[in-house]
């Protein structure tokens, strides 16, 4: 059965109630969930799942199921399982979540700053990166941390837009990032728009504002092949 990704209207969801609908050792199965899974560079969410009567089962990351639009809550070992059908709460590790949206809106950013195919990236909650198609010698730590902060000290308000695939196809300059394609199939494809920064394709969980994201720093620059010119940053604060 498929998951309602609640994240997906709205990323700043903590707690919420749904139902169980499969319960094993792999991991628990929910009708709705505002438990991020694993993708786009983005890790899986952690928290809990809290049963009626109070007790607490700790999710310790959130994983895509057989299917995309299944979501497994990966629980940790020795706690009893919940049925199916039962009713419980869901509690997100807000504060890590939130560092995830802030790095992740900031790759975004930079991804404008610097103007290069992106070949990969990833976000932890201390630190993310971006790998771009480009000449080390034209990645100057300084002005990218100087420009990407410049961006979101004006406090710009981001918006989701959905466009359909065949829009996309007749668009292909949206997609930034040659190595995640979006999902296509669904016949809509799920955009970040940041006004007059940039738009394209992304599933993940972002920031309403990117003044959210406060100053970042650029913790090194690396060569990592002949594609991949790593840009590695953290959140300032
Ligand atoms: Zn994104």
């Amino acid at each position: 059965m498929a998951t309602e990704l609640l994240f997906r209207a709205d990323a700043y969801l903590k707690t919420a109630t749904a139902r169980v609908t499969t319960a094993s050792e792999r991991g628990i199965e929910l009708d709705r969930t505002i438990f991020y899974p694993t993708g786009g560079g983005q890790p899986g969410d952690t928290g809990a799942i809290v049963r009626a009567g109070g007790a607490r089962i700790p999710v310790i990351d959130t994983r895509k199921g057989e299917t995309p639009d299944r979501v497994l809550h990966v629980v940790a070992p020795g706690n009893p399982l919940p049925e199916p059908g039962e009713a419980v709460t869901l509690a997100l590790d807000w504060e890590r979540r939130h560092r995830h949206m802030r790095l992740h809106t900031a790759l975004h950013v930079m991804s404008c700053v610097v103007v290069a195919p992106v070949t990969g990236g990833q976000i932890a909650q201390d630190k993310a990166r971006l790998d771009f198609d480009i000449d080390l010698g034209l990645l100057d730590a300084a002005r990218i941390e100087r420009e990407v902060n410049a961006i979101t000290a004006r406090g710009i308000e981001t918006e989701t837009v959905w466009i359909s695939d065949a829009e996309l196809d007749a668009r292909p300059e949206l997609v930034k990032t040659m190595s995640v394609q979006p999902p296509r199939g669904a016949g809509r494809v799920r955009l970040l728009r940041i006004p007059g920064v940039d738009l394209q394709p992304c599933g993940g969980t972002h920031v309403r504002n990117l003044a959210e994201i406060g100053p970042i720093r650029v913790l090194r620059i690396r060569n990592e092949g002949k594609r991949n010119k790593r840009v590695e940053i953290a959140l300032a604060d």
